[in-house]
C-alpha cells in the first residue's frame, strides 16, 4: 500500500475493519474515519501544515472548546461505521439526522433471516416509574412462552418471505411482513461533534438498552480515534450536569468561594426542601437536583480487542443467512 501523508491514529489502526459484535446477531466495525484530536486543535487555530504539538497544549485546547460549546473544530473529525442492527434499533438510530446513512437495500437484495431475540437477564417488565422503560426481571416462564412466541412468529415470516421469493415476486413486497426484529445493516458516516451528541443520548441509562449497546461499542471506537476528546467528553457532556438559575441559587447559598478559587462550606448552612421550593425548584427538579450531586461515574467503553472479528467472516455468515435456494 503506498505510504499516506494523513495523520493515523495507531491504537484506531489497530482496530479499523475489525468487527465488534453486539447482541445476538449484530455489530459494529470502524471502517474509516479522518482526523484525531491534532486535527481538532489544527482546525481551532487554522494551523499550517502538521506541525508538532505537546499532547498536554492539545488537551487543554481540546477540554477548553468542549467546556465553551466551540463545537465547530470538532466536525472536521468524521467516523464511518459498519453496523448491523435489529430494525426497532435502526429506527431509533435513524432519528439522528446529522449522520449519513446508507441501508442495505432490500428491494435489491436478500435479507438475511436472522432476528433478535433478548436473553432471559435483558427480558423484563414494564417499568413502575418510568412509562418508557424497563422495570424488573420477567417470569422465568413468561420469558420461555415469549421465546416460544417468538419461534413461532419468526418461523412463519421465514417460510413466507421465501416462499414470496421462490414465487419470483418483487424482493421489495417479499420482505414487507419480516418483523421489526429482523436485522439490518447500514454504513454510517458522522462527524465528530454529532457523534459526541448521539453518543451522550444513547449510552445514557434511558435509552433502550438494545441501542445503549450499539453506543457504548461506538464509545469505545471513538476513545481510539480521539483519545482527549473522549476524556473531554465524559467529564463535561456525560458525567457534568448543568445547573439551572435556582441550583446556583442554593450552592452559592451554600458555599463560600475565596478570591483564589478554593471553597468553603458557608458554617451551618443549609436548605431544607421547602427552601428550595421557595427558589422556585419543582418537586420533580429536587429530586434531579439529588442526582446532580450525586458523585459522578467513571464510564469505562474501552474495547475489547478479544471479540474483535475478521470482516470476511461476518460476511461469510450474513451471506449464510439469506434463505438457503437462493445463496
Ligand atoms: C431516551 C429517548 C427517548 C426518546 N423517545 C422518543 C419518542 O417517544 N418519540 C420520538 O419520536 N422520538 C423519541 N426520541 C428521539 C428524540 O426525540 C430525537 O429525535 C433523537 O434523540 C435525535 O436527537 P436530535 O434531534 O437532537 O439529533 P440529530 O437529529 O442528530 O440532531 C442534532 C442536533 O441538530 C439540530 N437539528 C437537527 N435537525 C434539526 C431541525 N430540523 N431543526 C432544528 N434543529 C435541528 C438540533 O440541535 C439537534 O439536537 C427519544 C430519544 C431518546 C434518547
Amino acid at each position: 500500500m503506498q505510504n499516506t501523508k494523513r495523520p493515523t491514529i495507531p491504537a484506531a489502526e489497530e482496530i479499523l475493519g475489525g468487527y465488534f459484535p453486539v447482541l445476538d446477531h449484530g455489530f459494529v466495525a470502524l471502517v474509516d474515519y479522518m482526523g484525531s484530536d491534532e486535527d481538532i486543535e489544527r482546525a481551532a487555530r487554522v494551523s499550517y501544515g502538521y506541525g508538532t504539538r505537546r499532547t498536554s497544549q492539545t488537551r487543554g485546547l481540546v477540554r477548553y472548546l468542549r467546556r465553551h460549546r466551540h463545537t465547530t473544530p470538532s466536525e472536521m473529525v468524521e467516523l464511518k461505521f459498519h453496523c448491523a442492527m435489529p430494525i426497532f434499533v435502526a429506527r431509533q438510530w435513524v432519528r439522528h439526522r446529522t449522520a449519513s446513512v446508507n441501508e442495505y437495500s432490500a428491494r435489491y437484495s436478500l435479507m438475511p433471516l436472522l432476528f433478535y431475540e433478548p436473553q432471559a437477564e435483558d427480558f423484563a417488565l414494564q417499568s413502575t416509574s418510568n412509562r418508557q422503560g424497563r422495570g424488573e426481571g420477567a417470569p422465568a416462564e413468561i420469558y420461555r412462552e415469549a421465546a416460544r412466541r417468538w419461534e413461532e412468529l419468526r418461523e412463519r415470516a421465514s417460510e413466507g418471505y421465501t416462499w414470496l421469493l421462490e414465487s419470483d415476486v418483487a424482493r421489495e413486497l417479499a420482505r414487507i411482513d419480516l418483523p421489526l426484529s429482523t436485522y439490518t445493516q447500514w454504513y454510517w458516516k458522522i462527524d465528530l461533534h454529532n457523534l459526541l451528541h448521539f453518543l451522550t443520548l444513547r449510552v445514557d441509562p434511558h435509552a433502550q438498552y438494545e441501542i445503549r449497546a450499539f453506543a457504548e461499542v461506538m464509545a469505545g471506537m471513538m476513545k481510539r480515534v480521539a483519545p482527549l476528546t473522549y476524556e473531554a467528553w465524559i467529564d463535561y457532556d456525560l458525567e457534568g450536569r448543568p445547573f439551572s438559575r435556582a441550583e446556583r441559587e442554593a450552592l452559592a447559598r451554600l458555599l463560600e468561594v475565596a478570591d483564589d478559587g478554593a471553597i468553603a462550606a458557608r458554617g451551618g448552612a443549609a436548605l431544607s426542601a421547602e427552601d428550595l421550593k421557595g427558589l422556585g425548584m419543582s418537586k420533580r427538579e429536587l429530586s434531579e437536583l439529588a442526582d446532580k450531586v450525586t458523585p459522578p461515574g467513571h464510564p469505562d467503553f474501552d474495547l475489547d480487542l478479544r471479540r474483535m472479528r475478521d470482516a470476511e467472516e461476518v460476511g461469510r455468515e450474513m451471506a449464510g443467512a439469506v434463505p438457503g435456494a437462493f445463496e
